[in-house]
């Protein structure tokens, strides 16, 4: 059958490179060309823009991104088994895609791209988020990247665009309301991959704001909402005891009282209180 891009389908890809889906990383392949360009549609406008792409396996959403017109992709994949699959889309591609054989935990990604960046992610999950979170806590603002299309587990989605009093509301709602903004893009049923895994999952769009809502210490921020939200049903002065001496005047200080529990509190709040806690 042919594709947009003339390359083989990724089900012929995959049986000729023997890539049986490996669940010790995080394998669930998308086959479908249509719904790859979908995924790329949803990062935005890709032409002039480099795109960073973690985890392409054997390249269904990296085809998506560059027949989407993305100047230049950059993949970062673990897996050696995907580099020749992903040699062969560079090779439809002249000049236009990069493959690093490297762990993204690991990678200095930055320096393979020029800005404007984009970045795009199928994950697992747990790598995601970890990402997802060093994404949004660099020391300055703006960041390198204009903005980020990942796909998540759908519970994990929900957690990223909750707001306060919602029971998903917690550290990845904070940290990705307060310097971007984050929508649910698109929603997939498991039958969508290859391997289906059991859950449904959803691709999040953010977008880096140019400045953040609040004025905070990304590191601080952190700390102090990973321990509010750590002992979610406590109150703010018992889950924050460690955080800082004269926790409860700190509350105070910072517009909350000591008996509010995390959930309730919005991204203001939290800013206000990393304020307070960085005063020493
Ligand atoms: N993007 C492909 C797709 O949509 O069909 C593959 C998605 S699959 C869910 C996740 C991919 O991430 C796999 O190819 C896996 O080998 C890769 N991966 C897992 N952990 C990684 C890491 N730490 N760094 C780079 N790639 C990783």
């Amino acid at each position: 059958m042919a594709t947009i891009d003339g390359l083989p389908p990724l089900r012929e890809v995959i049986a000729a490179h023997g890539l049986s889906a490996r669940k010790s990383l995080g394998q669930n392949f998308l086959l479908d060309l249509n719904l790859t360009a979908r995924i790329a549609r949803a990062a935005g406008d890709l032409t002039g823009a480099d795109v960073l792409e973690v985890g392409p396996g054997p390249g269904g959403l990296t085809r998506g991104l560059l027949a989407e017109g993305a100047r230049r992709v950059v993949a970062v994949e673990k897996d050696t088994r995907c580099m020749a699959p992903l040699a062969e889309i560079a090779a439809a591609y002249p000049g236009r895609l990069e493959v690093l054989n490297a762990d993204a935990l690991e990678l200095d990604w930055a320096a393979h791209l020029t800005p404007p960046v984009k970045i795009a992610a199928n994950l697992p999950y747990n790598v995601g988020t970890e990402l997802l979170v060093r994404w949004l806590t660099p020391p300055d603002w703006p960041p390198l990247w204009q903005s980020l299309t990942l796909m998540f587990q759908r519970e994990v989605a929900d957690r990223i665009v909750a707001g306060p009093g919602s029971k998903t509301y917690g550290r990845l709602a904070v940290l990705a309301q307060w310097r971007a903004t984050a929508k649910i893009v698109l929603t997939l049923p498991p039958e969508a991959f290859t391997p289906p895994p059991k859950i449904h999952s959803a691709v999040v769009h953010l977008e880096a704001l140019p400045e953040p809502r609040f004025e905070a210490d990304p590191k601080v921020l952190n700390r102090v909402v990973a321990a509010g939200f750590n002992q979610r049903r406590k109150m703010l002065r018992a889950a924050l005891k460690g955080v800082a001496p004269d926790i409860e005047d700190r509350i105070v200080a910072a517009g909350l009282k000591p008996t509010d529990r995390a959930e309730q509190v919005p991204v203001e709040g939290f800013c206000a209180l990393a304020r307070e806690v960085a005063k020493g």
